[in-house]
């Protein structure tokens, strides 16, 4: 049985492991499907302090994963298939893997990047729509792309691409970006960035083997207008990763794990959560990181109480 397991390999859960393991805890660390989180899918990372120069996404997440196993922390891949936290010790079923116990949980799944769920998107996941710029965009060299979204994600999504894009379409839903000014106006800046406002994508077009473009409602008029397009980014944001806790946990309604305040004790004695998974308002790699750390802290002062 361990003393403590960590989910996912994110900012949150690597700094969690990394606090555990120094504090001789053993942690075992499960390792997702999307192992080392969302900081893989992005490029430079310019504001996680320490780095002035910035640093790839990438390289930042196996630098904390090299420090965690350094400390003695154990990594471990497979699905989490179930959970059972009514009972003593904690059991996971993990796929691939039985049956895990554990004392103490810290949960630190992240979030994933959400669809529209228009006719067309799901089936042509990987036939040109895609959640990751950073891993596809090499792909559409030459080609024209959409973006869609209005947020900070889009407009770097949208900046990244023109790397390889001819030219790379904002479309957004309302007239207002919800991007910060910043962000916004480096996109604004680019002469290969085009926008769509107002624009409601209503349906992927794609022909037999590959996308051909995006059908849109414009709100304004109510005209439908077809966006011609070689590839379309779907960058909307982001749900959390918690579908696998079967509503075991207090969550909100959008599925964020709620902890107490101050702290990221949930409202199951022993159980612990930190990073996006309980986190829709700051999001960032450091305050991730930051909440992991508090959640090894919490997590050893609970197992003080049990000793
Ligand atoms: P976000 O801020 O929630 O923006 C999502 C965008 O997608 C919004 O413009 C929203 O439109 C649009 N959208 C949502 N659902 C839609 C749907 N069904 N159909 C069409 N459009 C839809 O998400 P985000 O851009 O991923 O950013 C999340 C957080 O991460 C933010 O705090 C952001 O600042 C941060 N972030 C920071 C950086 C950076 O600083 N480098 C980069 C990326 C993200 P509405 O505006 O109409 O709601």
């Amino acid at each position: 049985m361990y003393k403590t397991v960590v989910l996912g390999t994110g900012p949150a859960g690597l700094t969690a492991a990394i606090y555990l393991a120094r504090a001789n805890m053993n942690p075992l660390v499960m390792e997702g499907p999307e192992p080392g989180g969302q900081l893989t899918l992005t490029t430079d990372v310019e504001n996680f302090p320490g780095f002035p120069d910035g640093i790839m996404g990438q390289e930042l997440m196996q630098n904390m994963r090299k420090q965690a196993e350094h400390f003695g922390a154990t990594f471990a891949r497979g699905w989490v298939k179930s959970i059972d936290l009514s009972i003593r010790p904690i059991t996971l079923t993990v796929e691939g893997l039985g049956e895990i116990k554990t004392q103490t949980l810290i949960i630190a799944t992240g979030a994933s990047a959400k669809l529209l769920n228009i006719p067309g998107e799901r089936e042509n996941i990987g036939r040109g729509v895609s959640t990751c710029a950073t891993c596809d965009g090499f792909f559409f060299r030459g080609k024209k792309i959409i973006v869609v979204g209005g947020g900070d994600s889009a407009m770097e999504e949208a900046s990244f691409l023109t790397k390889f894009a001819t030219e790379v379409r904002v479309v957004h839903r309302r007239n207002e970006l919800r991007a910060s000014k910043i962000m916004q106006d480096r996109a604004r800046n680019n002469p290969k960035i085009t926008w769509s406002l107002n624009s409601i994508p209503e349906q992927v077009m794609a022909g037999e083997k590959r996308v051909t473009g995006l059908k849109v409602k414009n709100s304004e008029t109510g005209q439908d207008e077809m966006l011609e397009a070689d590839g379309i980014f779907v960058a909307i944001g982001h749900r959390p990763n918690t579908a696998f806790l079967d509503n075991q946990i207090k969550m909100d309604e959008l599925g964020y794990i709620i902890v107490n305040p101050g702290t990221t004790e949930t409202n199951i004695p022993g159980v612990f959560a930190c990073g996006d998974v309980q986190d829709h308002k700051y999001r960032q790699a450091i305050t991730a990181a930051g909440s992991g750390c508090m959640a090894a802290l919490d997590c050893e002062r609970y197992l003080d109480t049990l000793a």
